[in-house]
């Protein structure tokens, strides 16, 4: 059997690389305001959702690129491993629309979770379900806002961290918070691969 290592293109500039290339890599930049979440404890984004950060999500989002959201989602693990006291914590995501899953043919949220749990000692576990499958894409900022309804399944534990690709208002992940924490969750940390600053 022979080795096949596949070049792919960087979804930025389409120099052939192994996903982002480094220098794509440099121009992406931290958020320089956050969102206030009222059911969040702490909220970190790694990355403003600009231009080049934007291409990149998108590529792994529309065009199955699923190498690419997993290299993101590794450097996402370190980020938050530096940032947030993880220690007994559990992961999980807000999981995507039924609609987004079967066009991208992967539930992102799960892939990023995955990769930030894969070489620490925390576990993921899938804790929420959406209520309606409405799918939040193409909605205006009011819309937005309003959020998907989630059921919390399963029993979360206290602490809990809940990731998602791209943060918008918050609405999403502040409504899961919201869920959790009348399920008895104490103390809720969330984070996002990015997050659209308002213009
Ligand atoms: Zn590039």
């Amino acid at each position: 059997m022979s080795m096949v290592f596949l070049e792919r293109p960087c979804p930025v500039c389409g120099l052939l690389a192994k996903g982002i290339c480094s220098v794509c890599f440099s121009g992406f930049r931290a958020p320089t305001e956050v969102a206030l979440l009222e059911y969040v404890d702490k909220y970190m984004p790694m990355f403003d959702y600009n231009g080049n950060f934007r291409k990149a999500i998108l590529a792994g989002k529309q065009a199955g690129r699923v190498d690419v959201i997993k290299q993101l989602a590794k450097l996402f693990g370190h980020f938050l491993l530096a940032n947030l006291d993880l220690k007994g914590t559990e992961v999980t995501w807000v999981p995507a629309s039924k609609f987004a899953k079967r066009r991208r043919g992967f539930d992102q949220g799960k892939v990023i979770a995955s990769s930030v749990v894969k070489g620490s000692d925390m576990r993921m576990a899938r804790y929420l379900v959406r209520e309606s499958h409405v799918s939040q894409t193409g909605k205006g900022r009011f819309h937005r806002l309003l959020g998907p309804k989630f059921r919390v399944i399963g029993e979360p534990p206290k602490t809990l961290l809940i990731v998602d690709d791209v943060v918008t208002t918050g609405a999403s992940i502040n409504a899961a918070a919201n869920v959790f924490r009348k399920a008895g969750c104490t103390k809720i940390y969330a984070a996002s691969l990015a997050y659209v600053q308002p213009r």
